[in-house]
């Protein structure tokens, strides 16, 4: 797909594509929402997807595959070992990402755990820049404890930094100090922060990090969950970018880390997958030979050929600019709608969704009663809109006192699905919330009845108080 000339960048993001099937979503009544809501125990993520309307919960497998994904699906070469579509996975992978060896798994926390088990050693360290829930969790199932060295502003929900998902290389070289290089297997980078809500890192900042971690033999791994979305970041806001496409950006960024796991279920635009990729053989024997035992043969890692294929394909869509710039355009455009209406939200608009302040949303609510849960629960009684908390309840307790983690940011995520919903969507999704955040005062908080011991945020329910 060629680039959009300058001369047509002006125009709105309208999406490059059309539709030809569409999938019919149940409309709810008010009693109905409210019968819903309690039965899940004021947790979205135990909702029916039936009773919701539009499903804002996460941008994870909830992709519209094109039609060339479904005709790769019936080409499905399902052999046990060696499989066509895995071969076109590792063509993909090689050519857009750059890494040498791939390994499929069934999802992004597949190739987490497999990662953690092979470089963790017990009392190790492992900065990144954000934690991200499962792969912090991976990281302390090994034995290693998380360090966050993002910068300071992607803490804070107002700042309007181009880059909150940046390394902080002070707070990396303090660590180091303390610890030693040895006890560090490898830094973590995210690109488009989950967390942060969607914030990119800048490419100066990969540069300088790879710069200073090489003069220490410390790796990189990259989550690349989010790199598509985070290379039109650099394209639109960094210096020396504008001309490049995101698909070179894609590449430049992969080339300055040792290895990356992905969720294919977010940018790769497929409902399942995932992948560890590698350039180190020794590392890649060892992975692909403990794959067998957690996801499946290295041809396959949990997934069905026609996955793989599915995959392969989407990598190459995601890449393509028109995609990202839809993509993103159509996250800015509901994130514009509430900055308008005085709806706080973190600042700049991230790339899969839009971030609800829930402290200065609620503010009467200490964020004890669970502000952000409260929020997510209130937007689907007014609507049906399903989103979810990315607050104290998502940051779980702390692996050795046992207390509540009490993250600065206190938020509920209205995550785009990709090539799903239309503009009259987003316009039903900001009316919601502007109607909630008119009545905010009349809002009260939760209590939690019931706590799962792993990721709590999936399992938990509340009660209102
Ligand atoms: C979703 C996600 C993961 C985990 O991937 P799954 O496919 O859900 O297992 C890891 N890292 C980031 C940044 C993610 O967004």
């Amino acid at each position: 797909m060629a680039q959009l000339g300058n001369s047509d960048r002006h125009r709105s993001w309208a999406e490059p594509y059309k539709i030809k099937m569409v999938e019919l979503v149940h409309m709810t009544t008010r009693a109905e929402r409210e019968a819903a809501i309690r039965k899940a125990g004021f947790n979205t993520f135990l909702l029916k997807s039936k009773d919701v309307y539009i499903d804002l919960l996460t941008d994870s497998g909830t992709s519209a595959m094109s039609d060339r994904q479904w005709a790769g699906m019936m080409m499905g070469d399902e052999a046990y070992a060696g499989s066509e579509n895995f071969y076109h996975l590792e063509k993909a992978v090689r050519k857009y990402y750059g890494y040498k060896y791939v390994i499929p798994t069934h999802q992004g926390r597949g190739a987490e755990n497999i990662l953690s088990k092979i470089l963790i050693k017990p009392g190790d360290f492992i900065p990144g820049n954000m934690y991200f829930t499962t792969t912090r969790l991976h990281q302390e199932l090994a034995g290693g404890t998380f360090a966050d060295i993002v910068i300071d502003e992607a803490h804070d929900a107002e700042n309007e930094h181009p880059f909150k998902g940046n390394v902080d290389l002070s707070k990396l070289e303090a660590l180091i100090s303390k610890v030693g290089a040895k006890r560090i297997p490898y830094v973590c980078i995210a690109t488009a922060v989950n967390m942060a809500g969607g914030q990119p890192i800048s490419m100066a900042n990969m540069k300088a990090l790879r710069a200073f971690t090489q003069k220490h033999g410390i790796p990189i791994i990259h989550d690349m969950t989010r790199v598509a979305e985070n290379a039109y970041f650099i394209q639109q806001r960094e210096k020396g970018y504008r001309s490049k496409s995101v698909a070179e950006i894609i590449k430049e960024i992969c080339s300055l880390t040792d290895g990356a796991t992905m969720s294919a279920k977010k940018d790769a635009l497929v409902n399942i997958g995932g992948i560890l990729a590698i350039n180190n053989k020794k590392l890649y024997e060892k992975a692909s030979n403990l794959v067998v035992v957690y996801e499946g043969l290295h041809t396959y890692g949990g997934l069905a050929g026609r996955d793989m294929e599915a995959m392969a394909i989407g990598i190459t869509e995601s890449v393509q600019d028109d995609h990202i710039r839809a993509r993103v355009g159509q996250v800015e455009y509901l994130g514009n709608k509430m900055l308008e209406a005085g709806i706080p939200i973190v600042k700049p608009i991230g790339g899969h969704g839009v971030f609800l302040d829930a402290k200065r949303f609620l503010p009467h609510l200490q964020q004890s009663v669970f502000p952000a849960q409260t929020l997510a629960a209130e937007v689907y009684l007014d609507s049906g809109v399903r989103s979810m908390e990315r607050g104290i309840v998502s940051a779980g307790r702390q692996k050795d006192t046992g207390k509540d983690n009490k993250p600065e940011l206190e938020l509920v995520r209205l995550t785009i699905p990709r090539r799903v919903y239309t503009q009259a969507h987003m316009d039903v999704v900001f009316e919601s919330v502007a109607s909630v955040y008119e009545d905010r005062k009349k809002v009260r908080g939760l209590k939690m009845t019931y706590e799962p011991k792993y990721l709590r945020f999936f399992q938990a329910r509340f009660a209102r108080i």
